[in-house]
């Protein structure tokens, strides 16, 4: 019973940690094999992702009825750019995230990459050209080395060392008693904040996929941690198709774009130059999170997350 129990009782916590955030929406669907909810077409094809660009295409969204969370929202991401989505805490950022990954489908509008929409397209290749840095990685109760081969697990060892050395942390796993095969998770040795981020971009760098989606740390790591990570995050995603959801606006000034919501609407995009001489929402709070820093000396969350 208990051995039941164990894994029913896991899968529960992944399933309300999802419910709320991002955090690894990848492994819920290989822990359930698939959302009910959601099925492949029987003529569903392989998503094509060369070349990845994005079309959000007049989505109209509710998880319950009669309570609609995004109106009529169309944006795109071409193919190798950033674009980023800022907005108070509930506006609907991680959303958008979650519509992209198809955890749920939208009853309005579509949703495309190439020209595909991704209703026609087979779940397993969405999912597998799609690689989420979430802001708060849920580990696997297995080694570290298991935790990051879990983003490709045909690699190699040397690939997957590769992949640890790039995202800064295999010195951190070298200090650990057993090496890579250290225990990590809720029942072995429990991860920072940090250091769970750089598992999760471990295992992004070996997924290696076409498009990314990035869901901001709301909680502020050490600035130097943060420092570091932002470089490496940066380094992933430059050529690549990504969605970066940000809670602070200083990282995320140099994206190609920069979609401003409220309460479910996209009221402002631009660039961070554009958005600032348009003097309004995100100029507001651009100068609000410059006065806190300048009160605090330190970075800091702005959307009131
Ligand atoms: P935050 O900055 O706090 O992460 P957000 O802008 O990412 O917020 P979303 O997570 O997209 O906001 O949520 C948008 C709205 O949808 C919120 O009002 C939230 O309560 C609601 N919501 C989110 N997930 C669900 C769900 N699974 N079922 C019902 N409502 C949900």
């Amino acid at each position: 019973m208990l051995q039941l129990y164990m894994p029913l009782h896991f899968l529960g916590f992944v399933y309300r940690e999802i419910k709320h955030s991002l955090a690894d929406m990848e492994r819920m669907f290989t822990l359930l094999e698939e959302n009910k909810e959601i099925q492949d077409k029987p003529d569903a094809w392989i998503l094509d992702v060369k070349n990845a660009a994005i079309h959000f295409n007049h989505i109209n969204f509710s998880y319950e009825p009669n309570r609609q969370i995004l109106f009529d929202v169309s944006f795109d991401i071409p193919a190798g750019q950033n674009i980023a989505v800022v907005g108070h805490s509930g506006s609907g950022k991680s959303t958008l995230a979650r519509l992209l990954f198809r955890f749920y489908d939208v009853q309005s509008g579509c949703i495309q990459i190439n020209d595909q929409d991704i209703r026609d397209v087979t779940q397993q290749s969405l999912r597998s050209a799609m690689g989420i840095v979430p802001q708060d990685t849920v580990l696997f109760n297995d080694s570290i080395y298991y935790n990051i081969a879990y983003g490709r697990p045909d690699a190699t060892t040397d690939e997957v060392y590769a992949a640890a050395k790039s995202a800064h942390i295999d010195d951190f796993i070298e200090s650990l008693p057993d090496k890579y095969e250290t225990i990590v998770g809720e029942r072995g040795l429990k991860l920072s904040g940090g250091e769970k981020q750089r598992v999760a971009i471990a295992r992004t760098i070996l997924k290696n996929p076409a498009m990314l989606i990035f869901d901001e740390a709301t909680s502020a790591l050490d600035s130097h941690s943060e420092k570091r990570i932002q470089v490496e995050l940066k380094r992933i995603a430059k050529n690549r198709t990504t969605l970066t959801i940000a809670h602070r606006l200083s990282t995320i000034a140099d994206a190609d774009q920069i979609l401003v919501m409220d309460h479910g609407r996209i009221i402002e995009r631009g660039t961070h130059q554009q958005l600032l001489a348009m003097n309004d929402q995100y100029a507001r709070m651009w100068e609000l999170q410059r006065q806190k820093e300048a009160d605090q000396n330190s970075p800091l969350i702005l959307t009131a997350s």
